[in-house]
């Protein structure tokens, strides 16, 4: 071991062959997956703490493989990201959703936003444009749409960010800034982003109410928020005492395994029925 031998580095060379092999393997899987309708979204109920209602959903993707069955987004998207296959995958994402978010419409259900995940590598100045024609190809109001971009979106060219970002508020969609505080972006930037929520990451929610660092960082975020007068989320709200530390310290929404885990659309579907009542 160690001695850099030829049996060694042959031993290593193979062993990254087969991480490639691997890599191409799921991308071209995924690249058949997006044609195939293997594809599909699930929702995640996000209520308000105030009156405790389904006010939106988070749509998450799932890849549901004929041989390895449901495929985690952790083990795809990241390699979508490194491709750029993640553009063909959110224009899917984007479709499913406003198709989705069309037929409740016309079922009469209750409106709600409808959050669509977005990788830095799909805020292109292409993206206003996809977004409004998707939309309007559904005849569906731009209130029904929300997009959640991570702070690592926002890093690179700040102007040209911005820019975007007013296009897409033009239109009346919303966007929330995901995974907030685990980025580098600075908060004086903060002022300056049009942006509807800020979603506070489940790292700082895990925490909660035990650890002393992770609930001053939550209710900082909360007066952020509440100061710049955006609306702020939690998200992986697992327990009763998070929850009610979250109320406390006026947080407005929350999304979590103790209300619900990401649903498949006819459960979702009946969630918010009874949440409201009908
Ligand atoms: P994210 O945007 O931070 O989404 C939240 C993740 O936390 C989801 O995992 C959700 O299922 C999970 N989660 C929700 N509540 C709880 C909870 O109470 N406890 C715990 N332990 N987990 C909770 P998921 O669905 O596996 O997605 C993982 C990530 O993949 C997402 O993180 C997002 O970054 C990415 N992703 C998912 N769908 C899409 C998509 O359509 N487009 C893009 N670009 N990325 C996506
Ligand atoms: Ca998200
Ligand atoms: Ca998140
Ligand atoms: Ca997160």
């Amino acid at each position: 071991q160690g001695t850099g031998d030829g049996e060694h580095v042959a031993f290593y060379s193979q062993d990254m062959n087969q991480g490639m092999q691997e890599r191409m393997r799921v991308e071209s899987g995924l690249r058949h997956a997006l044609g195939n309708g293997q594809l599909m979204l699930h929702y995640q109920p996000k209520f308000s703490i105030q009156t405790g209602h389904i006010i939106g959903a988070e749509a998450l993707v799932r890849w549901h493989h004929p041989e390895r069955g449901m495929v985690p987004p952790a083990e795809f998207i990241p390699l979508a990201e490194a491709t750029g296959l993640v553009v063909q995958l959110g224009e899917w994402v984007l479709e499913a959703a406003c198709a989705q978010a069309q037929a409740w419409k016309e079922a009469g259900l209750p409106p709600i936003r409808l959050a669509v995940n977005v990788s830095a590598r799909e805020f292109t100045s292409a993206l206003p444009g996809r977004v409004r024609d998707t939309l309007q190809r559904y005849g569906l109001e731009p209130s029904w749409l929300e997009l959640e971009i991570t702070e690592s979106t926002l890093m690179h060219n700040i102007d040209r960010v911005i820019g975007i970002m007013d296009r897409i508020t033009a239109l009346g969609v919303t966007l929330s800034l995901d995974d907030f505080g685990t980025g580098y972006s600075s908060l004086s930037y903060l002022k300056r982003f049009p942006i509807d929520t800020l979603k506070i990451d489940r790292s700082f929610t895990t925490g909660i109410p035990t650890d002393a660092n992770d609930c001053a960082i939550a209710s900082t975020i909360i007066s952020i928020a509440q100061q710049l007068k955006h609306k702020v989320i939690a998200e992986g709200v697992e327990t009763v005492e998070q929850l009610a530390f979250l109320k406390d310290s006026g947080c407005d929404e929350v999304q979590g395994y103790l209300f619900s885990k990401p649903l498949p659309a006819a459960e979702f579907e009946k969630a918010l029925k009874e949440s409201w009542g009908r």
